[in-house]
């Protein structure tokens, strides 16, 4: 083979393997879209109901505090919540169940859900419901992978097991800038959300003060401009039939 063959051959491969690289990415980083099974970010409805939505935990230091300030407020909200957390701490995922909250699945051990053999994934679903169960609850169970990031086999096995998986539209937290003050994540709140908008929060840390102090703030701005909070589970129920 010439030179310049080997060079055309070796372009396309490069050429392959970057569409390759590209498209991987934005599959498993994708919050609207998924190969098999439904993904839902934002629930379609004209009403004016939103859910809040908490990530990771449950632990003994933060799970009381997110579920004062919602008792006070009136709200029911989801927690996705980790399998190797509620091991440690089943307690505080009792508590969260008996105050009549959604728990969701949030993996056992928050590994991201990529690149992993198919037999360690459905073991991180499977673990963590068990235990969602051992703590009492009752419904259906929804999923969200940690990060977000899923590729082929997790939405295979999800949709196999008729399971819908839940991301967010708005992450006001995420963003360095806001996640610094309870205030501004407030404000990106109420500024981005819309009818069906599923918010998520990370308040479980420690170093997520200003997010915990930004729950009632949220709370009583939403209700201010006329919505409600739900569960997941309820917003689903709220979607605008087509
Ligand atoms: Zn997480």
């Amino acid at each position: 083979m010439n030179k310049k063959k080997i060079g055309i051959i070796s372009l396309c491969i490069v050429l392959l393997l970057a569409i390759y690289c590209v498209t991987t990415y934005k599959l498993m980083n994708s919050r609207t879209y998924q190969v098999f099974g439904e993904l839902v970010p934002r629930v379609e409805t004209t009403k004016k109901v939103v859910a809040l939505t908490f990530d990771d935990g449950p632990n003994p230091e933060h799970t009381g505090e997110i579920l004062k300030e919602l008792d006070a407020k009136g709200v029911k909200a989801t927690f996705f919540l980790i399998g190797q957390e509620i091991e440690k701490h089943p307690g505080e995922a009792k508590q969260i169940i008996q105050a009549g909250h959604e728990v969701g699945n949030h993996s056992y051990s928050h590994n991201r859900m990529i690149f992993k053999s198919p037999s360690y994934l459905s073991s991180e679903v499977e673990k963590t419901d068990a235990l969602l169960r051992d703590a009492g609850y009752q419904g259906d169970i929804l999923f969200r992978p940690p990060n977000g990031k899923k590729l082929l086999y997790l939405p295979y096995y999800l949709k196999q097991h008729d399971r819908t998986t839940i991301m967010w539209d708005l992450e006001p937290d995420s963003y360095e800038d806001i996640a610094s003050s309870a205030d501004k994540i407030v404000d990106y709140t109420v500024q981005h959300v819309r009818p069906g908008s599923i918010i998520l929060l990370h308040a479980m840390y420690d170093s997520r003060g200003e997010s915990m102090k930004a729950i009632p703030g949220i709370i009583s701005k939403l209700q201010a401009e006329g919505y409600e909070c739900k569960t997941v589970s309820e917003l689903l129920k709220a979607a605008d039939r087509p």
